[in-house]
């Protein structure tokens, strides 16, 4: 039967991805020998590094002054690094979820944090508006998507200190102005690769501010010289990205793939607001197009797991929602086509029908 995988991380590839992965661990590049088992620093690897780097640019309209590196650690390491190598002594975070909180503790380590505001009162179920940020701050950190109970920040915005951008879970979604960003990093394993590969875009004059000293390995400015090739970079993983970027070029880029994701959001919301056995949970204005959370009406919340059991024969899968939150999380990201979200739309009428 066919999947439907809607999970949240790591997630759906395009099928371009893993047909052209799996063709390059059989033989990579007509060499005779796999992708695995081939040095970082032959040529043919050191092609695929740069035309991943090259495409990156393109896609999301880079421009100079810019760097794109690829790393290992996560979006995880990324809370750690971004202060180590920003901070001198003071930053701004917006928090925004449990991403965000996990961002915000790790920047503690280096100096005094400031959280413009906060939307855990309410279960991270909307976005805080009307914060500033204090202009002595080093940078300002948001998590443009809240992966785990699915709001999203989703317009550029103007920031009078440098403004970092934790992207795991929207990178690629749509087109974004990067000229506003002095730092955008994430986690590949949502909307690009398989998990092992984290990317980083750092505008290069931001570094070199902070007079503490920065271990190698955890220097941006040591990947930056290197081109990614300090170390053994996680080979597969970026390998598999590249793929994902030449599918999103044929696909049209960013623009269209936006299109899409209001399309297949706009079909899962509408069905959520419609059908009298479903609620969503977050505030309306704010809703994610990559990760949709509903729940069950009261009335009905004993048969959660008959409706997921009822998604798993119609070969629905990864809908349940995350533990911290319960209910359901259909994650939507580029390579989920459009007849996936309309075959969970089916599910949800055929239990309409069957229970109200
Ligand atoms: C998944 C996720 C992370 C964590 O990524 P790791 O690569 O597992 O460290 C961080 N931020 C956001 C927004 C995420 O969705």
């Amino acid at each position: 039967m066919k999947k439907h995988n809607f999970y949240a991380g790591p997630s759906i590839l395009p099928q371009f991805t893993l047909d052209e992965t799996i063709k390059a661990i059989e033989n990579f590049a007509g060499t005779g020998l796999s992708l695995m088992e081939i040095s970082h620093r032959s040529k043919e690897f050191v092609a695929v590094m740069d035309e991943a780097v090259a495409l990156f640019k393109e896609l999301l309209s880079i421009p100079e002054g810019y760097s794109v590196i690829f790393l290992g650690g996560g979006a995880s390491l990324q809370f750690a690094m971004v202060p180590f190598n920003l901070m001198r002594s003071k930053a701004a975070y917006l928090n925004t979820g449990e991403w965000a909180s996990k961002a915000l503790k790790e920047a503690r380590f280096f100096g005094e944090v400031v959280e413009v505001a906060s939307s855990k009162d309410k279960m991270f179920s909307y976005i805080p508006k009307g914060w500033t940020v204090p202009e002595d701050a080093d940078y300002f950190h948001i998590t443009t998507n809240n992966t785990i109970y699915g709001t999203e920040i989703r317009q550029d915005f103007d920031c009078k200190v440098p403004l970092v951008a934790d992207m795991s879970s929207d990178i690629f979604s749509r087109p974004i102005d990067v000229s506003k960003y002095a730092l955008i990093y994430g986690g590949a394993q949502k909307n690009l690769a398989p998990a092992g590969v984290t990317f980083v875009i750092i505008r290069n004059d931001i570094l070199g501010k902070v007079e503490r000293p920065i271990p190698t390995m955890l220097k941006y400015q040591t990947h930056i010289d290197k081109e990614s090739m300090f170390n053994t970079p996680p080979c597969v993983p970026v390998f598999a990205a590249l793929q994902t970027l030449k599918w999103l070029k044929s696909k049209g880029g960013v623009a269209e793939m936006e299109k899409i994701n209001i399309k297949k959001a706009a079909l899962l919301y509408d069905e959520i607001d419609r059908n009298p056995l479903f609620k969503g949970t977050v505030a309306t204005e704010d809703r994610s197009l990559m990760n949709i959370c509903f729940v069950m009406e009261e009335k009905y919340i004993q048969f959660e797991k008959e409706f997921l059991d009822l998604a798993a024969a119609r070969g629905l899968v990864g809908l349940k929602g995350h533990r911290s939150v319960g209910g359901f999380r259909a994650s939507t990201y580029n390579a989920l086509p459009i007849e996936s979200v309309q075959a969970l739309v089916d599910a949800m009428k055929e239990f309409e029908n069957m229970k109200a």
